[in-house]
């Protein structure tokens, strides 16, 4: 169906500033965001190689292209109603037919890209992710090619945990003194945040009472914990501080005791209400063998699966393969990528919980650095619900032979052996609530992440994470929000470690960086 579209385009601040002979055959955001990326590659090349004052022009340049795209938010209009209002799933709909859009969502992977979350946070994504690519996999500029069998892809060696030991050893060395869990510390780690509270009701000078209940397993509500706290007072924990920082998403805070000053406030509770959470879960199966690598659809256009990522409209929807030893022994798979939709085939088979595929809940023994084998399970029980249940393990196999296959199961010819150990976990439960969040439409992050950072001018109270910043779903956006919050709230110093060229931090860190 033809559908009346007016559309408007928006004025980059000049081509002529851009230091290449590329030419780019579109106006408008396209072409906007080309020249924002052209100037990006050509700063990072120029502080790279030391030049400075080279740099420092494609930094201002880079800025003038974020503010001209970040105009054209609130100027454009598509069918009489302003960009930021339009929820990106109802925009598409101008545009696409449903078939398209559903063919978009089954190749791309995700279904949390088809959100009715804001048009504003899903374009932006688009605009600034480094990669050059475009959300339908067309490339305005070459800065990152697309993958191809000829791609390298890495991870971290000891996997991700392996950041947050390292942040933390070097925490400790610079003298910090939270203790790791387990320990008997006021402030140690695996203790849940109950509630908290003006300790003199209208004086932040005052600081904070908090309540915090150590933690066995799961996350237990304010009634709970009262209850646990009146039976067994070692079991909680009360804290005075200065300032309280919330480090945590939507659905962690509403888990909060809302009998508080802080949260009765319909300002507060107007600000935090502002976003969307996306769902995901994930499934890991480790194998014997990295049977893969062997497979084949019979089709000689599909390159031998060694590395890297496959899609599919099975409810698996994306997996990676992962720690494979270098004589093809245990072998890992991110067995399914899945989030929105696609979650919830999966959530509905978490249960009955007694019919765990291995009956192994929980932590696995990590991989001795790379080149060793896929980890080993241990026998921890009790962690939660992450068991992958017997369904759920035998259905993900299936779908993944299928797909690497490219046949149904039925026709595999000597299909290889189900996993000898498979993990699932759901970032939907509690305390999270979502894997990752995006903004509502209409919501104008631009001014809402100032505000949420101090959500209540006269409380000490901050909020910081991916929930409520720039780029939702990354760390970056929890970096970003992080430091804004600590340089204009707390007074701390820009870090010498961190380049001025190229970090824009986001809404809020206006002034902090000349060059951003
Ligand atoms: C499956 C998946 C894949 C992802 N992939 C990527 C990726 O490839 N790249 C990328 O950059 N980002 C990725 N992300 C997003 C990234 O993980 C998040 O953006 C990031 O972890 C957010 O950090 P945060 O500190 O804001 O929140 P969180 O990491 O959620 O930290 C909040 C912490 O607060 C704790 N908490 C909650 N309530 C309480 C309480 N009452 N008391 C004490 N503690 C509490 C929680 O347990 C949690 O540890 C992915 C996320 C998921 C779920």
């Amino acid at each position: 169906m033809k559908r009346s579209v007016v559309r408007t385009t928006c004025t980059p601040p000049s081509a002529a500033h851009t230091a290449t002979s590329s030419t780019y055959p579109h106006n408008g955001y396209s072409y906007l965001r080309y020249l924002y990326q052209q100037a990006f590659r050509l700063g990072d090349l120029a502080e790279q190689n030391g030049d400075q004052p080279t740099a420092d022009t494609y930094w201002k340049l880079t800025r003038q292209y974020r503010l001209a795209y970040q105009d054209a938010l609130h100027t454009a209009e598509v069918n009489g109603r302003s960009l930021i209002d339009w929820p990106w799933w109802s925009l598409m709909q101008v545009f696409l037919s449903e078939e398209a859009i559903h063919f978009i969502e089954d190749t791309a992977g995700y279904n949390s890209l088809w959100t009715q979350g804001s048009v504003s946070f899903t374009v932006r994504e688009d605009f600034f992710f480094a990669n050059d690519t475009d959300l339908f996999g067309r490339q305005p500029s070459t800065y990152v090619p697309l993958p191809s069998a000829d791609t390298a892809w890495h991870h971290v060696k000891k996997g991700y945990s392996d950041f947050v030991e390292q942040l933390y050893d070097q925490f400790l060395q610079k003298g910090g003194n939270i203790p790791k869990a387990g320990t008997e510390a006021i402030n140690g780690l695996n203790h849940q945040l109950v509630r908290f509270a003006q300790s003199t009701e209208g004086d932040p000078s005052a600081g904070y009472d908090l309540l915090f209940y150590r933690r066995e397993s799961g996350t237990i509500t304010p009634a709970q914990a009262a209850q646990q706290c009146a039976e067994d007072p070692t079991k909680c924990r009360h804290v005075h501080a200065q300032y309280v920082v919330l480090a945590m998403p939507k659905r962690s805070l509403e888990l909060l005791d809302q009998n508080t000053p802080f949260f009765q406030d319909v300002t507060v509770d107007r600000l935090l209400d502002s976003v969307l959470d996306n769902r995901s879960n994930r499934f890991f199966m480790a194998y014997d063998t990295p049977w893969w690598k062997a497979a084949t659809t019979g089709d000689p256009t599909y390159p031998p699966l060694t590395r890297g990522r496959s899609n599919t409209d099975l409810p698996i929807r994306q997996f990676y393969y992962w720690l494979t030893n270098e004589q093809d022994g245990p072998s890992i798979v991110l067995a399914s990528y899945t989030n929105a939709r696609a979650q919830r085939f999966w959530q509905a088979l978490e249960q009955p919980f007694d019919d765990a595929y291995d009956d192994l809940v929980g932590a696995v023994v990590p991989p001795p650095g790379l080149g060793g084998s896929a980890p080993r399970p241990v026998d921890v029980r009790g962690k939660g619900p992450r068991a992958a249940t017997t369904t759920m393990a035998k259905m993900a196999h299936q779908q993944l032979v299928e797909v690497v296959y490219g046949k149904p199961y039925a026709e595999i010819d000597n299909p290889p052996d189900e996993p000898y150990y498979a993990h699932y976990q759901d970032w939907s439960k509690d305390p999270w609530g979502a894997g990752w969040h995006g903004w509502k439409a209409g919501q104008d992050e631009y001014q809402l992440i100032p505000q949420i950072i101090q959500p209540s001018p006269t409380e000490d109270v901050y909020i910081v994470g991916e929930c409520y910043s720039n780029i939702p779903g990354w760390v970056q956006g929890a970096l970003n929000v992080a430091e804004v919050m600590l340089q204009t709230r707390l007074g701390v110093a820009w870090p010498t470690w961190l380049s001025k060229g190229g970090t824009w931090l986001g809404p809020g860190s206006e002034g902090l960086n000349p060059l951003a």
